[in-house]
Order: structure tokens, then sequence, then C-alpha cells
């Protein structure tokens, strides 16, 4: 009885399998780790179906009114000036100001980027029930807070 040439395992159905390069007679279950040497008649690949839209509106989140000056005040607590904390996000100078000043809402990656900063929420998410902004808990540290620390 042939044997798989990865496994070892008799089987009567070996597949011609491409593993890491090397094409190799392999059983059934081998064969699905690697890719089937297929013949040109059934070659053509299926193709991927349309682009799933990735962007899903959650309309669980809802920005907080006041998120422009919920910013301003943290940035100010921690004595931080627009440009540093822009540089810190990664962000342009005039984006944290028209934040601040409520002219641009903040996307929900830019906003849990200045909350994550801040340990402020600017999204206020009905799902989520463990917010640890009043733990007083701040272990979650972005980079750029370990980075610098001013006394
Ligand atoms: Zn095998």
């Amino acid at each position: 009885m042939p044997s798989c040439e990865l496994c070892g395992k008799d089987s009567n159905s070996l597949t011609k399998t491409k593993i890491e390069g090397a094409t190799l007679k392999a059983c059934e279950s081998c064969a699905e780790m690697g890719d089937k040497v297929e013949t040109e008649s059934n070659k053509g690949r299926k193709k991927k179906t349309g682009d799933k839209s990735r962007t899903r509106n959650r309309n669980t989140k809802t920005l907080a009114p006041n998120y422009g000056e919920k910013v301003k005040e943290a940035r100010e607590d921690e004595r931080l000036s627009v440009s540093e904390v822009a540089d810190d996000l990664n962000e342009k100078e005039s984006v944290i100001k028209k934040i601040e000043k409520e002219d641009l809402k903040p996307d929900q990656s830019l906003a849990s980027k200045i909350s994550g900063k801040f340990n402020i929420s600017l999204y206020t998410n009905t799902e989520v029930s463990n917010v640890d902004t009043e733990s007083g808990d701040s272990r979650k540290a972005t980079l750029g807070d370990v980075a610098e620390v001013k006394e």
C-alpha cells in the first residue's frame, strides 16, 4: 500500500500536494495543508466574490456632546500643548485644534486614540459595561506616555 510522504500513513488515495515548494504525495489530511497540484483542466481558481464592505456602521456608538471640551480639559490637565498631543497621536495640529473647538468630529479610531491617551471616553457605547475611566487605573498607558515623563 502506498503511504503518505508526509506523515507516513498508509493510504490508497494519495494526492500530489505542494508543500513549502516540494511536491509530495500526501494523504487526504496532509493534502489539506498544502496546495493541491492541479491538472490543467481544473486549474482556474474561484474568483473571490466582490469586496464585502468593511465599513459597517455601528449605531450603538455616539460621540459625547461635549467631546471638544473633554479633550481640551484632559490635555490641559496633563499640561500638554496641542502640538505635543498631535505629535503623540500622529495627527495634524489643526486636527486636534478643530476637535477641541468641536469643528471636527473624530472618527472612532481617532477618538479611541485620544481616549486611550487621556483615559477619557469620547464615544459612549451602550454595549460596553466595563468602562474603566472611573477606576483611576491608568495602566493602559500608550507608548507615547511611556516615552516621555515630565516631572
Ligand atoms: Zn499524511
